[in-house]
Order: structure tokens, then sequence, then C-alpha cells
């Protein structure tokens, strides 16, 4: 029998299930707080639940824990890489990053990708499977459970595509944020996605406070098509349409992703074409140099062509920052401390 998942339940989701049970509703608030606020790892540490009722819920329900396999941590700037590995055996990754204000986690919405993006390691395998939204939120609590130290910023841009796991990202958004669990802001969170059309217009229409980046990576459809399969399904004009009304519903920024890759997507002409795009827009570019994989050939523009790509941008007033890299010296790219351990149990 498959045990129930009452990590990705709300408050009121839990109460109802907990009263299906025939216990008193009370119960529900202990667990949630077990859950979501101490991060328990098991149901043992719920000392104010007897123990014939914490034997039973073990029974009956699963309690998502990921378990740790292996934390690489950066010499350079702190940055830690962790390796999870979630109860099926499935293996993901998440970062946790350190900035003067305030620790920030990267999360991954699957096991895998199929987006085939062509610089990206996550997707090289496709697709595992979907996260649960237990187990999205699992690897922030483990993470800060780990460290001792609160997190404040979580950023859906690890391994996946969010918006191909939609339903599920938006469950985990409202555990995230519930005053009764973490409480984490939505103005704190930050979700990225290559750019599923339909799904800007649904998250627009919810009307959420978080921050919606787009991976665009390129100025023009036919320079796109060459790096992301999904622009053969979505053009940029109907993406920036959604963009539009996602800017105009929720009064949000929305922010641009842009990974420079030498000689592919970096030239003058490259940032005139882009400028264009988005003037006049209420969003803000992140220029990143590209995080060369061992598997492409994508090499890094180099730091002149970084900083000539940004003042042409900001000469036609669109704000810009190019991303610090951090955590270069620990596999930092998606994906690629999940592809390296797997390759080394093969
Ligand atoms: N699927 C989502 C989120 C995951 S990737 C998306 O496409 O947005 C987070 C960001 O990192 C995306 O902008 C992605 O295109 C970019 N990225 C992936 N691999 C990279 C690499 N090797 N170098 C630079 N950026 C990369």
């Amino acid at each position: 029998m498959n045990r129930t998942d009452i990590k990705s339940m709300d408050l009121e989701e839990l109460t109802e299930y907990i009263k299906s049970q025939g216990l008193p509703q009370f119960r529900a608030k202990q667990l949630y707080e077990w859950m979501h606020v101490k991060l328990a790892a098991s149901f043992e540490e719920m000392s104010n639940i007897p123990l014939k009722l914490r034997r039973e819920l073990e029974e009956k329900c699963e309690l998502t824990v990921l378990e740790k396999v292996r934390v690489q941590v950066s010499e350079e700037d702190g940055t830690a890489k962790y390796l999870f590995m979630l109860s099926d055996g499935n293996l993901i990754e998440s970062v946790l990053m350190r900035y003067h204000h305030g620790n920030s986690v990267c999360i991954s919405s699957q096991a895998g990708c199929r987006m085939g993006c062509k610089f990206c390691a996550s997707t090289i395998d496709g697709l595992a499977r979907s996260l649960t939204p237990s187990e999205m939120l699992d690897q922030i609590y483990r993470i800060q459970q780990d460290t001792g130290e609160r997190v404040s910023n979580v950023v859906v841009m690890g391994s996946g595509e969010p918006f191909d796991n939609f339903d599920n990202f938006i469950r985990f958004e409202r555990l995230l944020t519930d005053g009764n669990g973490l409480n984490i802001s939505a103005r704190n969170l930050t979700v990225s996605t290559c750019g599923i059309v339909p799904k800007i217009y649904e998250l627009a229409d919810m009307k959420l406070q978080l921050t919606l980046a787009i991976s665009l990576h390129a100025p023009n459809d036919e320079k796109r098509r060459e790096l992301m399969p999904i622009a053969n399904v979505y053009s940029i004009d109907e993406i920036m349409k959604a963009c539009r009304y996602y800017i105009n519903k929720t009064g949000r920024r929305v922010t641009f992703e842009y990974s420079l890759v030498k000689g592919e997507n970096d030239t003058d002409l490259c940032a005139m074409e882009l400028s264009r795009l988005v003037k006049g827009m209420n969003c803000h570019i992140n220029l990143i140099p590209v995080n060369p994989i061992k598997e492409r050939d994508f090499r890094q523009s180099d730091a002149v062509r970084i900083s000539r790509f940004k003042s042409k941008l900001e000469k036609n007033g669109i704000t810009v920052t190019v991303r610090r890299e951090m955590g270069r010296d620990i596999d930092g790219a998606c994906g690629q401390l999940r592809k390296s351990y797997m390759e080394h149990l093969k």
C-alpha cells in the first residue's frame, strides 16, 4: 500500500486527513509543526505525540526526508552543493549560497529534465521523474537543519523545469510561504522557466508575489532554437507577450536570464536585438557567463566581451547584472554533481 504523503498537504488537508483517521484535530497542528517548523527528520522526534500514535502514523504516512549523500563545499565562497537521495533511489542536487543578505537555497524541481537545453548538464540523461511538493520543500528543510542557519531566499533554478511540474510547484509555493510553516515570503522566492507560455499566464492569474525568471539566452528565435528545443514550440514574441501580461497582473518585475556563450549569443548585434526586445518593460536582465560542461564544447565569453555586452544594454536604459559565479570549484552548474556521481556508480 502506498503511504500518504502528509508533508505535501496544507494544514487544512492534513486536518481533514487526521479527522478521517478518527484522530483528534489538534494532532494535525502538532504534526504540521513538527514537519514544517521544527523540520523533524523522523516520527521518532515528535515527542508530544504518543508513541503508539507515532508508530501508527509511520505505518500509514510517508514523512518525506531526503537522504544526504554528499556535500561539496566551495573553498572559494562557502557555497555548498548537496546531493540528496529520494526514497526511490533517484538523486537530486541542491545548492546553498551564502550572501551578505542571507542564505539562499537553489532547489531542483525534477530528477533530470526533458527540455534538452544544449548547454545544460541536467538534461543529458533525460527526465527520471518530477518531484513531489514535499521533496521540493525538504531540500530546503534538510539544508537549514544541516547548517543550523536560517534559509531566507529560495530559487527554483536547479535541475528540472518547474512549469513541467506546475501543480506540484504551486503547492510547494503555498507550503513554503505558509504562516504556519517556514513562512518564507513569496517575494523571497524566484522561479525560473525555459518559457512554457500557457503556464506563465496561469501563474499571472494567481497573482502571487514571487519573482518570475525567464531563461531567454538568445535575442531571436533562430538563435534560441540552436540552444533551446523549447524555442520550436513557443516563439520569443509569445514569451514577451505573456511576460507583459504577467507584469500587468502582478505588478512584479520580470527577470530575463541570458547565459553568454562565446561566439554564439554575445555579439554587439545580439545586445542590440536584446535591448529592442525588452525596451520599456519592467524587467531586469541577468547575464550568466555560461558554465562549461564537459559533455559540450560551449565556452565562456571573455571578461571584456561580457562587460561590453552589459554596457550596450545599459546604454539602452536596461537594468543588468552579471551573475557572480559561485561554487565553480564544486561542479557549480545545474546537474553536474548528480551526473558525475551517477557516472562514478556505473
Ligand atoms: N528549467 C528552468 C530552471 C533550471 S536552470 C529554466 O530553464 O529556467 C536555471 C538557469 O541556469 C537557466 O537559465 C538555465 O538555462 C541556466 N543554465 C543551465 N545550465 C547552464 C550552464 N551550464 N551555464 C549557464 N547557465 C546554465
